[in-house]
């Protein structure tokens, strides 16, 4: 990405040795530590769309918070600059070096270190891989209270470090409310234990809530003690094809006035992410409802009875096509034909991913407007002249999280170039800020947003992150040239 060619190493930092590589030799086992081997490398240094790539000689994997301990202290006093990485899914550019910064990956911090079956709390080491955690959950009759397309990859540490949002946020609220208690690294080696399991616990700061969302600048999330809600028993998923984005907000409004506490997840599609899905994802096979409709809508049910819920949801159901408010839709007639539903809706962004290169913007505003700003900025770049230039003609889409205001905007490109990012940025962050919106909801910062802070927060906001960095952090080795603007 072009424009982040511009950034100068900070000469501050040191450069790895060989002493230091014989030091990470001393603390953890050979086959924990990669170095040298370009292709073994690439992995951790390039990103999930593949538009940044560091330069990284090193990755260290460790497997106790001791080691990591270890690791930060000298890394410290070294002035060796770090990325935590978890399962490298982030898509702001925050897991990746941007220069040669040692790599500490989680991967092998994966154990799941108690369940409490009556309160519902789950302790894990932070690299534990969130599907791993929801399907050893399902057997006990729960499940985790976050859910995301990336949730074969991502990890519980990572998802924590960018307070990811996903599919469940609607029901089960932000990890800010979820999130029990953290077990930290600091920079200096500290082990910050606060592993706790209460619901309520009035005595202090609130220290965790620091670390949920900070992108890997201010400690690792070596584990994590996390609130898990039951698993409904009923579950059910619709598909809607609507006719303007004015009877989607309808829908919504309707769905949490008759579905209400069985609503678990409101989503939607344009129908240029149809075409999208259609040619990478779900080729040959049929889309189970007409394509023509300008946008499509993902109604979750679930609760713990499946009568009183198909009750509700064919008389919501009902009313919607009677008062043609949606056009037609699918209800899907058992958990394969549900499955089939959702992966065209987590297949969005890997539907991108294959066409080619994605300029990606995830953002919170009012409902009301959400869906002008992709019609605005479609506008802008066809007035621009780059559609059937760089750009393949209708490749602006949106789609997102409706139930919590969260719109994904992406510019599917046949290349990343500065003249299209140019076109974008900073436009799409100040058409949010005039709307009262975030210019990141739930992906973070990263390297790709740290310069824009301040379309959302004010300077004196940003000055006090910058004094807790500094405190927590005042080498600034932890995940550098991200998250804050210099
Ligand atoms: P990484 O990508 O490895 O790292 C992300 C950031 O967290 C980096 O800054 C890194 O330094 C830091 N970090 C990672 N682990 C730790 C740790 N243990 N301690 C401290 N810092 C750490 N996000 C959503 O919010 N909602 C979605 O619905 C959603 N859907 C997605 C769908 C797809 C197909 C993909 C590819 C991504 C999606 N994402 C979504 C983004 C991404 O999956 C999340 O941001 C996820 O939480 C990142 O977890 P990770 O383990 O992959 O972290």
């Amino acid at each position: 990405a072009d424009k982040y060619l511009n950034l100068k190493r900070n000469p501050n930092f040191s450069e790895l040795t060989q002493e230091d590589i014989t030091f990470f030799q001393s603390v953890l086992p050979s086959n924990n530590i990669i170095v040298g081997n370009e292709d073994d490398l690439l992995p951790y240094n390039i990103d999930w769309m593949r538009k940044y790539r560091g330069k990284s000689k090193l990755i260290v994997r460790p497997k106790t918070t001791k080691q990591i301990s270890e690791i930060l202290k000298y890394c410290n006093d070294r002035r060796l600059a770090v990325v935590p990485q978890g399962g490298n899914t982030g898509l702001v550019g925050g897991g990746v070096p941007v220069f040669d910064e040692i790599v500490i990956s989680t991967n092998n911090l994966n154990k799941i270190r108690s369940f409490d079956h009556l309160s519902g709390s789950l302790i894990c080491d932070g690299g534990c891989i969130l599907e791993n955690l929801d399907n050893y959950l399902a057997e006990k009759g729960f499940m985790m209270p976050l859910d995301l397309g990336a949730k074969g990859s991502c990890q519980i540490g990572g998802n924590v470090a960018t307070n990811a949002g996903g599919l469940r946020l609607l029901r089960y609220g932000s990890l800010h409310g979820s999130v029990l208690g953290l077990e930290v690294v600091l920079p200096d080696g500290t082990v910050l234990d606060n592993l706790v399991t209460l619901r309520k616990d009035n005595t202090g700061y609130d220290i965790k809530q620091l670390f949920i969302g900070s992108e890997g600048t201010l400690g690792i999330i070596a584990g994590v003690s996390i609130q898990t809600p039951r698993k409904p028993k009923a579950v059910n998923v619709v598909l809607l094809g609507s006719n303007s984005f004015e009877k989607v907000q309808e829908t919504f409004i309707r769905a949490k006035d008759e579905l209400t506490e069985i609503l678990s997840a409101f989503e939607f599609w344009d129908a240029n992410s149809v075409k999208l899905i259609q040619a990478h994802i779900v080729q040959g096979s049929k889309f189970p409802l007409d394509t023509n409709y300008p946008f499509y809508i993902l109604i979750e049910v679930s609760g713990s009875n499946k009568v009183h819920n198909d009750e509700k949801l064919s008389s919501f159901l009902e009313n919607l096509l009677e008062n043609q408010i949606v056009g037609d839709g699918v209800v899907a007639q058992d958990e394969t034909q549900a499955k089939v539903i959702w992966a065209i809706r987590e297949g969005i962004p890997e539907a991108c991913n294959k066409a080619g290169s994605v300029y990606k913007y995830d953002l919170s505003m009012p409902l009301e407007c959400m869906y002008k700003l992709v019609e605005d900025l479609r506008r802008k770049l066809m007035d621009a002249g780059v559609y059937g230039k760089d750009l393949p003609i209708n490749n602006v889409i949106g789609f997102g999280h409706i139930g919590d205001g969260n719109l994904h905007l992406n510019v599917s490109a046949q290349n990343y170039t500065p003249e299209i990012t140019a076109l974008i940025e900073p436009w799409i962050y100040e058409w949010t800020e005039k709307h009262n919106g975030s210019i990141s909801a739930e992906h973070g910062l990263g390297l790709m947003k740290a310069e824009y802070l301040r379309y959302s927060k004010s300077s004196s906001m940003i000055n006090i992150m910058k004094k807790i960095k500094k405190e927590l952090d005042p080498n600034g080795i932890m995940n550098p040239y991200k998250f804050l603007p210099d």
